[in-house]
């Protein structure tokens, strides 16, 4: 398939006509008009066959999880989804590959009106490449850095389940009848958390979506904010599945798992109500997990030098997790994770 007809395949499946594209796929760039006194949020991901996923992927799941992924780095800016652009390189043009991935990417692009306005296609190794832009209003907004001593740490929906289904699938553990969990939707179809996004922006004083586990991201929030976070483990939101599994395996899988996508954020207690009420009005349970506390030297814990390699803490990171009886715990890697493992992708 020459490369004309596999971006009109491409076009013509995903929308590519929306409020303020003046000029989308077709020309030699898109031209875009942005609302008048907004800002716009720009955030891209790659996902790397063997890397972020699994060789063999079904190609409508990848097509979803592309697009997914950055839409949730946009709901962690408040950020509202307007237009996309689409790099992708193929090994080759297969069509029946092609339909069901624009057919993923298309399905989550109509439910938030979003706009696929230009992008590129090249041959190679499997590689997804998705850049978003958003609408942010003219002041505010949600970052990392914003967190108060003192304010609250919540997290939307549960934490693990993504990381459990991707441990099943990596030791060929195939779905059972037992399995009623969900845990494999969590892994290839998670759902951005924009509503929640632009909800928090009237609460919230940070914000982070757990892409890379929530230990490494609410580590992010507390060096941006120069601060230290403290974690009740007993607090840590989970499916049924997850919650049946022995708590050091599920703490690790919800502490350092990640491909969550969920929110990450911070308030002040006095917003608590406001944000439970949130919660309810969206049809998303929102958690209570933690606090974050002055940085003293006395919560280096987790985040300190016992912390094991790769959960992107630096030395000094500062993410204290507290067992149900006050205990310090340090969670080990899981069992799975000497194999390649999907949702290393930066912020
Ligand atoms: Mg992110």
């Amino acid at each position: 398939m020459p490369e004309f007809a596999l971006i009109e395949r491409l076009a013509r499946a995903i929308p590519s006509r929306g409020p303020g594209v003046d000029l989308g796929i077709g020309d030699d760039a898109a031209v875009l008009a942005p609302e008048p006194g907004k800002r716009l949020a720009i955030s891209s991901d790659t996902l790397n066959e063997g890397v972020h996923f699994l060789p063999g992927a079904d190609p409508e799941a990848l097509g979803h999880k592309a697009l997914a992924v950055n839409l949730s780095d946009l709901a962690a800016m408040g950020a509202e989804p307007r237009w996309a652009l689409l790099n992708l390189t193929l090994p080759e043009a297969d069509a029946d590959w092609l339909d069901a991935f624009a057919r993923g990417f298309a399905g989550l692009a109509t439910a938030h009106e979003l706009a696929l306005v230009g992008g590129d296609t090249t041959q190679g190794p499997l590689s997804l490449t998705v850049t978003v832009l958003g609408s942010l209003p003219a002041q505010g907004g949600l970052t990392r850095s914003g967190a108060g001593a003192g304010d609250r740490v919540f997290v939307s929906g549960t934490l693990g389940d993504a990381a459990y289904a991707l441990g099943r699938r990596q030791a060929g553990v195939g779905d059972s009848a037992a399995d009623l969990s969900g845990t494999d939707a969590a892994l290839d179809r998670p759902s951005p958390r924009l509503a929640l996004g632009q909800g928090l922006l009237r609460h919230a004083t940070a914000c982070i979506d757990v892409s890379d586990g929530l230990l490494a991201d609410l580590g992010h929030v507390a060096r941006a904010s120069g601060l230290s976070a403290e974690l009740e483990l007993a607090s840590l939101p989970g499916s049924e599945t997850l919650l049946a599994l022995p708590e050091t395996q599920r703490w690790d899988l919800q502490l350092c798992g990640g491909d969550d996508y969920e929110l990450c954020f911070t308030a002040p207690p006095e917003r608590r109500e406001a944000i439970l009420a949130l919660g309810e009005q969206l049809g998303l349970p929102l958690t209570e997990i933690g606090f974050m506390a002055a940085t003293d030297g006395a919560a280096s814990g987790a985040g300190g030098e016992a912390t094991p390699a790769g959960h992107g803490l630096e030395p000094g990171g500062n993410v204290r997790c507290r067992r149900p009886d006050g205990s310090d715990y340090t969670p080990a890697r899981p069992a799975w994770e000497h194999f390649s493992r999907p949702g290393l992708s930066g912020p």
